[in-house]
């Protein structure tokens, strides 16, 4: 909503200003503004310390949580992209808060990683539900998974998509979010904040 989007605000420094251009110009989607006020009152309510993200992208988000202090590993598949956000993480003198992982998620071995308040899920939408079992094991008592992107550009709420695979992503994207409600082990809300992002609260 373009009030709150005005009313609420978040600080950014010219290199975040840099990579909000970069992300619009080559169409990298970065967090909207909405989920990262969201995450970051998440990561403060909760106190997070440790983090793990799945897409890093060209590392906005990662950045955006080390900034509040917390330690943040992140699995990125795509070699150009692992570039740019090590360059980025670099000029945002962060590279002591931030380890980047080339590979896939569902690949990564586990041992290399610890455990965590926090993991953000945040990749191939049509994983969502792999990453989610995978990396639950990771996460400390009463941590939370957040996943984003769960309304899909409203296209989750779309019943007259043209395209077939576009039908069959959000069709996906569907099932995961019941299932992901129905999972007993979390309680888990879905909020219109941002592209749709739910909340997933370890019991
Ligand atoms: N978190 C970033 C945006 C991530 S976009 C931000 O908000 O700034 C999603 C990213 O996930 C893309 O860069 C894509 O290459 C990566 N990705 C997709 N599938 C993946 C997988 N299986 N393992 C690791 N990364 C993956
Ligand atoms: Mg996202």
């Amino acid at each position: 909503m373009e009030y709150l989007d005005n009313i609420n605000k978040l600080e950014f420094n010219s290199l975040d200003n840099e990579l909000r251009d970069y992300a619009k110009m080559h169409d990298v989607p970065i967090i909207q503004d909405m989920g990262l006020h969201f995450l970051r009152q998440v990561i403060m309510l909760k106190d997070v310390k440790t983090i793990l993200e799945i897409g890093t992208a060209i590392g906005y988000s990662a950045i955006q949580m080390a900034k509040l202090g917390c330690y943040v590993d992140t699995i990125e598949i795509n070699e150009n992209s692992y570039n740019i956000a090590i360059e980025n993480i670099k000029k945002a003198n962060l590279s002591d808060k931030i380890s980047v992982y080339l590979g896939n998620a569902l690949e990564i071995d586990l041992n290399k990683l610890k455990k965590y308040d926090l993991i953000f899920i945040d990749a191939a939408k049509a994983q969502y539900m792999n990453f989610f079992n995978r990396f639950k094991e990771l996460l400390n008592d009463k941590g939370v998974i957040v996943t984003d992107n769960l309304l899909f550009h409203g296209l989750v709420l779309n019943d007259n998509i043209e395209s077939r695979n576009l039908r069959q992503l959000v069709n996906k994207i569907r099932k995961y979010n019941t299932w992901l409600i129905s999972q007993t082990d979390f309680d888990t809300s879905i909020y219109d904040i941002g592209d749709g992002m739910a909340l997933s609260i370890k019991k």
